[in-house]
């Protein structure tokens, strides 16, 4: 076991340059010829193919599109892709935050974890429990970093080299560059990538998760792959100044427009629980980019989280919520939100295993009753009338 104390330096380093990076990044970011640290060969899963970031000394190996298996009419999905007016995945960094002071999360429930009929944790998490395993706060699902341009996933702070992990079984349907383009091309924003369609779906849809910015790629496509399968190690390839692992969940076509926000598929620490919030002005239409604070009774430790931005970003049709904090421990909590120079507030219990949900709608104020369970007569709220 690792000492607190290296931990946490470890932790701060890691902050600052997560801090510094830029995910799906800024213009003129680091290309992975500039990589600092050259990729680390791969020890396992010797049967299957790598495919490795390219360095200073190495030119690109791009073994990929040569040895690909025909693709099923659904895996050609990623072939549908949005014309991208301008790089959707282009964001900068908003102000960094103080780290968080501890560095250790409780074992995670087994997936898939269902505790509800509306509820779907159903994947393990990409990077194993020994580093850090949760999104970096302020680079959450639906972060608006660019004017316009929002985040389709989450990012882990992992190291480079760090195994990534299959989030659960299925089979690789993309492993190499080009993932958003379409085709074989190192400048691709996702770098490295794999996709994975998974074997299980979701209400009569498949699903898909995708891992960006690998140094390596360990499985080839058309390869069958089980929850914790080693896909490839993180780094820095495609748009970043930083190594992370960028990590999305798609529902129904694995395309760029399809994701969801991932922490409401992956289960959280046990005894831990997810907090999810439609937040809206007083005539019922969300509010975007609001910073939110969620502070615990029992020590004020605070979260900041913000509502989705605008764009490419999708609500989970039950909840219809345009934020999510995950991983909080079971407790007492007090939502604050500021609204036309008023500051809101409200007391939730975080249920461990569970989502606790709310709605603030403006001059209104909050309530936490559930979404009506779907059925005939159930509607999107922004479809009912105003009460
Ligand atoms: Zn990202």
């Amino acid at each position: 076991m690792t000492n607190p104390s290296a931990w946490l330096h470890r932790w701060s380093r890691l902050s600052r340059l997560c801090l510094a990076l830029a995910c799906l990044g800024a213009v003129n970011a680091c290309h992975p010829s500039q990589t600092a640290q050259a990729p680390t060969p791969t020890e396992a899963l010797a049967p299957t193919p790598t495919i490795a970031a390219p360095s200073l000394s190495a030119s690109p190996t791009l073994p990929v599109s040569e040895a690909l298996p025909e693709s099923q009419p659904e895996e050609q999905a990623y072939l549908l892709l949005p014309t991208p007016v301008e790089d959707p995945l282009l964001f900068i960094f908003p102000t960094p935050r103080p780290a968080p002071v501890s560095a250790w999360r409780p074992p995670l429930y087994p997936t898939p974890w269902a505790p509800t009929p509306q509820d779907h944790f159903y994947f393990a998490r990409p990077i194993a429990a020994n580093e850090i395993n949760w999104p970096l706060a302020d680079y959450r699902y639906g972060g608006v970093f660019l004017p316009e341009v929002v985040h389709t996933g989450i990012d882990i702070p992992a190291p480079q080299g760090t195994p990534v992990l299959a989030a659960g079984d299925g089979r690789v349907i993309w492993a190499g560059y080009g993932l958003f383009k379409g085709k074989d091309d190192p400048d691709d924003p996702y770098g490295l990538a794999v996709a994975i369609k998974h074997d299980f779906g979701y209400q009569g849809d498949y699903l898909y998760t995708v891992y960006g910015h690998l140094s390596q790629v360990n499985v080839a496509r058309g390869q069958q792959v089980a929850t914790g399968d080693q896909l490839g190690q993180v780094g820095q390839t495609g748009k970043v100044t930083g190594a992370h692992l960028h990590f999305e969940v798609r529902v129904g076509r694995n395309t760029f427009s399809q994701s969801r926000n991932p922490e409401l598929w992956l289960a959280p620490p046990q005894g831990w629980g997810v907090l999810v919030g439609r937040v809206m002005g007083t005539s019922g239409l969300p509010i975007h980019n609001q910073p939110i604070s969620v502070a615990a009774k029992e020590n004020r430790q605070t979260w900041t989280v913000i509502t989705y931005g605008e764009g490419a970003v999708n609500s989970d049709p039950y909840y219809q919520e345009n934020l999510v904090l995950g991983d909080l421990p079971a407790g007492d909590y007090t939502i604050l939100i500021p609204f036309a120079g008023t500051l809101y507030n409200y007391d939730v219990h975080i249920n461990p295993g569970m989502v606790t949900y709310f709605r603030f709608q403006g001059r209104k104020g909050f309530h936490s009753d559930l979404p009506p369970t779907p059925g005939v007569e159930f509607a999107p709220p922004e479809a009912l009338p105003t009460p």
